[in-house]
């Protein structure tokens, strides 16, 4: 085959299976590579729907699943220099580059004869079934394609785009009056007002002062980062009323960057366009590829979970008061965090430095290659030096294969430290999915964190919540490499399902197993001691109340509002009633408050998808005691067999919920989650 000239769109060679030249990598040629790939893949997708043959699955949804390989190539070196390369300079290209391609997917899935090709090969499906990969591929072919209006008349059509570019001009909109609030809103401080504030923030505060012309003065920003510290710490009580009212009340003062007229219009335009669908609310429609499927189901798992969750609001009220009562107050909601802090100090008080001493990045590297032989029967090995291209000199690459067979898996590409340019966070990413139907390719995958690189020779130390988090992303990780799945849009993530395989990958952090070998003091080489553990998970259902409150207040509203009929609603009000109704907690709010919900309208990604959180998290904690009370717990091998077989494997290849019910034998039930989070399960 002709290799096209451009670097960036030639097929990966040399070994495992092929790997990306990021060594090759050069800015100037990115522009001119998308307008090829995009040419190719516009001409490959004409020929699928001009083929004058009658459509079947072979030459319509199968070319489909071929098609566009040298865009996803090219994708692959794109994501990374977005983010892990960033520079003025990519950013620039970019810009010119996000609507391009964003028109380019726009014009495959209105390509009429296209869809009529994946709607005939459905249809015949829906009479004589194909094999469940075939069948479900197309399924989800159809779906994707029907969910976005191409199935419509043209007069509906029409309608239809029309309503999205109302809908995407609202969303930058709301979003624009959020970040002007943000900006628009400073709380000052005179260095006599910074009573009980850590010395960090002090700092920070001071030059946040500085920043906005006010030397030798201090300074609150209206944003969480900024709010958050100032809550817990300041003793400064009327300064707290006013940072919280300020940062509460974003898209809300009734001026020019006010919110409610913006959510009325998004709530009608979203209910328009899915009643042209044929569907009665935007959440229904939303959750009908989702392991949740309905809005009742999505409803019937908060509200289990919300009577427990404001009850231990009322007692963490009360612990609260009895030291409240001392300042002679009444705890408002600018009071909660202040008071929390107190009780935890009393209560769980946990030297985090202490914990970060038995925290060494290199041992849980080890400890995770030991999980992931354990439960997958994967084994990691550094390629040697210089075989693979990296795109930074820090990245670490390992070779994934089966224990057992040696055969190989993949490769994985370790990105750990902080520089310039590099996004914050930590994530996980794939170059190359798994797939057979047209001979098997191997998983190229990566993690990604943002730790300080060490002087050499120095260890690295992280904290609890970073050990965790690089678990987690490891869990995504693991959840590409056992992929067994026959065509790629099998291989596909499920929104309120993809998080659960890697949180549930964190419950191994505390493993007996590995604290005993990985979990060692840097210097003395001692395992954590029992104590410490003991303290750090009880610190873990600290202040379940208030987080659990906060949290499904705001996504029980997002679906509400998404069920409402939104002719004559008035978000304010609403937003009041309903919260009166469920008996919201006077003393905390929700953790988004709707003129300032951006998960849900700024966009669409999280609207009716704010549960999923909580979704993955039931799903977490039932699963994690299968586990423990399995006869060899954690390390259980027929549970482990299970756990790849049902839940990573099949990644979307079975339905996400059928997939469960053969791992636990039944449904997830809350009972679970409401242990972990410390609230009583009723009988
Ligand atoms: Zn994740």
């Amino acid at each position: 085959m002709r290799q096209p000239e451009n670097v960036l769109l030639q097929e990966w060679t040399g070994p495992y299976g092929g790997v990306p030249t990021f060594d090759k990598m050069d800015l100037s040629l990115l522009k001119p590579a998308f307008e090829e790939a995009m040419a190719d893949n516009l001409e490959e997708i004409d020929k699928i729907a001009n083929n004058p043959d009658d459509p079947t699955f072979e030459n319509t949804i199968a070319e489909m699943e071929r098609a566009g390989a040298m865009l996803d190539r090219l994708y692959t070196y794109y994501g990374i220099w977005s983010s892990n390369r960033s520079s003025p300079e990519f950013r620039e290209i970019q810009k010119e580059l996000a609507p391009v391609l964003s028109a380019h997917s726009s014009k495959i899935i209105q390509n009429e004869k296209l869809f009529q090709r994946v709607k005939a090969v459905w249809q015949a499906s829906q009479e004589n079934p194909l094999e469940p990969a075939e069948q479900r591929t197309v399924q989800l072919t159809y779906e994707s394609f029907a969910m976005q209006g191409a199935d419509l008349d043209e007069a509906s059509k029409k309608r239809y785009a029309e309503i999205n570019q109302e809908l995407s001009k609202l969303y930058t909109s709301f979003s624009n009056n959020i970040l002007a609030d943000e900006e628009g809103y400073v709380v000052f401080f005179s260095p006599e007002q910074t009573g009980g504030l850590p010395a960090s923030y002090i700092n920070s505060s001071a030059k946040a002062a500085a920043d906005r012309g006010k030397e030798g003065m201090h300074a609150v920003t209206n944003t969480r980062s900024s709010m958050d510290p100032f809550l817990k710490y300041s003793d400064e009580r009327a300064l707290r009323e006013q940072v919280w009212k300020n940062y509460y009340s974003r898209g809300d003062n009734g001026d020019e960057h006010d919110n409610n007229q913006n959510i009325i219009d998004i709530l009608k335009l979203r209910r328009e366009r899915v009643a042209i669908l044929g569907y009665d609310n935007y959440a229904e429609w939303r959750l009908q590829n989702r392991m949740a499927k309905t809005p009742e189901n999505a409803m019937a798992m908060m509200e289990a979970v919300w009577p427990a969750a404001i009850a231990r609001v009322s007692e963490e009220v009360a612990e609260m008061q009895k030291i409240a009562d001392k300042d002679g107050i009444s705890i408002e909601p600018w009071d909660y965090r202040y008071y929390a802090e107190k009780v935890r100090k009393a209560k769980y008080d946990l030297n985090s430095d202490e914990v970060k001493q038995y925290l060494q990045l290199d041992k849980l590297t080890e400890a995770m290659f030991f999980v992931a032989g354990e439960l997958f029967n994967f084994k990691f090995t550094p390629v040697p030096a210089g075989s693979v291209p990296v795109f930074h000199e820090d990245v670490q690459v390992f070779e994934v294969a089966d224990k057992d067979s040696g055969k190989f898996i993949g490769l994985w590409y370790l990105d750990a430290y902080a520089r310039k340019g590099k996004r914050s966070g930590a994530w996980a990413t794939m170059y190359r999915s798994y797939s057979t139907f047209d001979g098997e390719k191997t998983v190229l995958a990566s993690n990604n964190s943002n730790f300080v690189k060490p002087a050499p020779g120095d260890p690295l130390l992280v904290s609890w919540d970073d050990a965790t988090t690089f678990f987690h992303e490891f869990g995504h990780a693991l959840h590409f490499y056992s992929s067994n799945v026959k065509y790629p849009t099998l291989g596909g993530g499920v929104r309120d399902y993809t998080e659960f395989q890697s949180q549930l990958l964190e419950r191994w952090l505390s493993t007996d197993e590995v604290i005993n070998n990985y979990l060692v003091h840097y210097e003395s080489g001692e395992p954590m001691p029992d104590e410490l553990i003991a303290k750090i998970k009880a610190a873990s259902t600290f202040n379940q109340g208030f987080a659990t409150t906060e949290y499904l207040a705001s996504a029980l509203m997002d679906m509400y509002y998404h069920l409402a009929d939104p002719a004559d609603l008035d978000p304010d009000q609403f937003e009041k009633e309903t919260l009166a109704e469920l008996k919201m907690p006077k003393e905390l709010v929700m953790r988004h408050r709707s003129p300032h919900f951006g998960h849900v309208f700024s966009g669409e990604g999280y609207a009716t998808a704010y549960y999923g959180y909580m979704w993955a998290d039931v799903l977490t904690a039932d699963a994690a005691e299968a586990f423990r009370e399995a006869p060899d717990g954690f390390y259980d091998k027929a549970m482990a067999e299970k756990l790849v077989q049902y839940l990573f494997a099949p990644r979307n290849s079975i339905d996400p919920a059928e997939a469960y019910r053969l791992f636990r034998g039944r449904d997830a039930n809350i009972e679970a989650l409401m242990r972990d989070r410390g609230f009583p399960v009723g009988e």
